[in-house]
């Protein structure tokens, strides 16, 4: 029987719903949650993804403010702007857009943002507060990676993961999400030298590279759990992830597709963090 296909679309919308009754319940109060998207230059791609987050938050009622910079922005300035984001009582999470312009720090900017509106959850404090299993912001394509497997209501316990990616952003705090839940497990990379001798042996397999078939069916365990974070655009320019969907579908239980898996949760997570911080105030 081929994979069932885990729904980030649906469960998103089901996440999002959540999220709008504690905003709804936040903005009675007067406390409208606020968040705070800085995009620096015009990369095409990045205008897209932060049009997509402002939207989201109008969508589940939260206040929020875009601000665009022409790419030439001294990181100075910057600075100042995430000062003032950091003073204003309106704004609960703060976001800025990568990759930012070369002559920008991005590692300065994410620390300058205040650990309490870190909502993307980048920065060194939030890593270990992740690291110690404190409270904290989780980083949201790893959080929404989590809330994908724990939808197909299997047991990470005693699980043995493998995460293909090792990247701050995702493949790290992959591994320590899963490792939070009580899975073994193992972290590769470029540097591995038999990828599918590990991917074989496991019950859950995410894929985070950037590479599209990283993944085929002569690698994946019969029933595993597989999450495709990658994206990629195949030779008709079609998004498509790391995983041969198709040829996986046969082998796996359960798969996200791509598009309509881990994308949609990634915006999702951001609004859960942004209404957690938001409750915290
Ligand atoms: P990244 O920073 O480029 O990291 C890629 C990782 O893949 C690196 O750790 C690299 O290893 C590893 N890798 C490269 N080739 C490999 C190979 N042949 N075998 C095993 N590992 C290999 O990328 P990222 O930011 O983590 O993102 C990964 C993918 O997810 C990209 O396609 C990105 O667009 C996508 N993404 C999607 C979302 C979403 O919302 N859907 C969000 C974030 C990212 P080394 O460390 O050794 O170089």
């Amino acid at each position: 029987m081929p994979a069932q296909l885990i729904d980030g679309i649906l469960l998103s919308q089901q996440l999002r719903a959540d999220i709008a009754q504690r905003a709804a319940t936040l903005s009675a109060s007067g406390r409208q949650p606020g968040l705070a998207v800085i995009l620096v230059g015009e990369d095409p791609a990045s205008q897209v993804y932060v049009r997509n987050k402002v939207k989201a938050c109008a969508d589940v009622g939260f206040h929020s403010v875009l601000e665009k910079y022409a790419a030439e922005l001294p990181e100075a300035a910057l600075l100042d702007r995430i000062a003032a984001l950091n003073a204003d009582p309106a704004i609960h999470g703060i976001l800025v857009q990568m990759p930012l312009p070369r002559h920008i720090n991005p590692h300065k900017v994410i620390e300058a943002i205040s650990t309490t509106k870190d909502v993307d959850g980048y920065s060194v404090l939030s890593a270990g507060e992740l690291m110690t299993g404190l409270e904290g912001f989780r980083p949201c394509t790893p959080y929404g990676c989590m809330k994908l497997i724990e939808s197909t209501g299997v047991d990470l316990r005693g699980k043995h993961a493998v995460v293909i990616g090792r990247s701050n952003t995702v493949g790290k705090p992959m591994g320590l999400l899963l490792l939070q839940a009580n899975a073994t497990v193992t972290i590769c990379h470029s540097a591995t030298p038999d990828l599918a001798y590990h991917t074989r042996q496991a019950d859950v397999v995410v894929a985070a590279v950037g590479r599209r078939n990283t993944l085929t069916a002569d690698m994946v365990k019969p029933g595993a759990i597989v999450i495709d974070v990658g994206m990629n655009r195949d030779d008709n320019g079609k998004l498509c992830g790391d995983v041969d969907t198709a040829g996986v579908r046969e082998v796996a239980s359960y798969i996200t597709p791509v598009p309509g898996g881990v994308g949609p949760m990634t915006i999702t997570m951001l609004l859960m963090n942004t209404v957690e911080a938001a409750e915290r105030t």
